[in-house]
């Protein structure tokens, strides 16, 4: 990593703190003595807290507990109070919505909003990361086609999804978006944007609820046993996730954008590793299926997969160049294999797969 420059005198904030990503996050932040201003939307349910709760046990650092609403106006005010960098990772994770506007664009855009005006009125603030995603960079993997050079950068965003086609990644498309207006009308504060692709890893939190927990699970609980969709997707570990936000509050040099992903990978890959690991003690898929299938079936099975996405996304890879944070910003990416396994294994321990 590179020269990163801690004052830990100034508290930071993390919004959506007990969140898959965030927790490992706060596990950093702590390591290096900081007081973190965890925002969170019920701070009084135990259940959701105690994981870092125990993390502040052992660590250098100390958590201090905030109720925060994305969709509250002026709802971060007392936890920003004082903070030196506001990290803004609290943003719904589902593919698959009731209301795309309500349960995910509203947080989502709003909810940004709402945050980097708190950040606008508030005097110590001097930065701000926002967690984006590869989501804004890109919205199918038919995109690749038009990208220069064949493989997504920092300089691309997401056209293609809408409302009615991958909400989610439009979710996080208009909420970058929104960020870079509002930071770009100031400058007092400066703005670094993380762009994970999927993450994965064991979680802070063995019962996380994000959708990496729930896309992995469905590997090895039968829902694939016919086979495997052929989707091609970038992957990176949820520890190294961390590591480039840190990177990404604290090296001077950070600016702008950083694709953050260690691999260019597929479900296909996804199943093989496990299988490699894990043998034939789980119903891992066997096959990869076809597309003329997923075609025909795909919409019987989810009401996300329609034909319009199985078209542009299945059978077609996605590539990525991480290299702007490699080289600005030292990071690295363990084997994906250690992240696919180390998860997997946390499943089965917490008891969320049997055999
Ligand atoms: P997660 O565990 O579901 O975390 C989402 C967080 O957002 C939770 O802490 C949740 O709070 C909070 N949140 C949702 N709606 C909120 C609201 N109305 N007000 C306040 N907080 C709200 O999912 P995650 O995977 O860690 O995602 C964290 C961030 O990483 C998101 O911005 C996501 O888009 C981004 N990201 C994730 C991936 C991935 O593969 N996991 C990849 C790229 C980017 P509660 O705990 O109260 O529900």
């Amino acid at each position: 990593m590179a020269n990163l420059e801690y004052n830990t005198f100034a508290p930071v904030l993390v919004t959506g703190a007990t969140g898959y990503v965030a927790s490992w996050l706060v596990k950093r932040l702590l390591e290096a003595g900081f007081t973190v201003h965890a925002a969170v939307r019920d701070p009084s349910n135990p259940d959701k807290l105690k994981y870092l709760n125990a993390l502040a046990e052992s660590l250098p650092g100390n958590i201090q507990y905030f109720k925060a609403d994305l969709l509250e106006v002026g709802s971060y005010a007392e936890a920003m109070q004082g903070c030196a960098v506001v990290f803004h990772t609290a943003s719904p994770f589902t593919l698959n919505p009731d209301d795309p506007q309500k349960d995910l664009i509203e947080p989502a855009q709003s909810g940004t909003r709402n945050v980097l005006e708190q950040a606008n009125k508030t005097p110590s603030v001097n930065r701000v990361v926002v967690t984006s995603s590869c989501a804004a960079i890109y919205g199918d993997n038919a995109d690749l086609a038009g990208v220069s050079g064949g493989a997504l950068t920092e300089s691309d965003w997401n056209t293609s999804s809408s409302l009615s086609h991958q909400p989610y990644s439009y979710s996080k498309t208009l909420a970058e978006q929104e960020a870079w207006k509002i930071a770009k009308a100031q400058d007092r504060w400066q703005l670094v944007v993380v762009n994970p692709s999927l993450v994965m890893g064991p979680g802070i939190n063995p019962f996380a609820t994000s959708e990496s927990f729930s896309l992995l699970e469905q590997f090895g609980d039968g829902t694939m046993s016919a086979g495997v969709v052929d989707f091609g997707m970038g992957a990176v570990d949820v520890r190294d996730v961390a590591d480039a936000h840190m990177a990404a509050g604290f090296d001077p040099a950070a600016q702008g954008r950083y694709i953050t992903s260690g691999y260019n990978s597929s479900f296909p890959e996804f199943a093989e590793i496990l299988r490699d690991r894990f043998g034939e003690a789980y119903p891992f898929p066997k096959r990869t299926l076809s597309k003329w299938l997923v075609w025909i079936v795909g919409p019987w099975v989810s009401e996300g997969i329609t034909r319009k996405y199985i078209a542009r996304n299945v059978g077609l890879p996605f590539k990525a160049d991480n290299s702007k944070g490699v080289k600005e910003l030292g990071l690295t990416y363990r084997p994906l294999q250690t992240s696919l396994a180390e998860m997997f294994q946390q499943l089965i321990d917490s008891g969320r797969l049997s055999e």
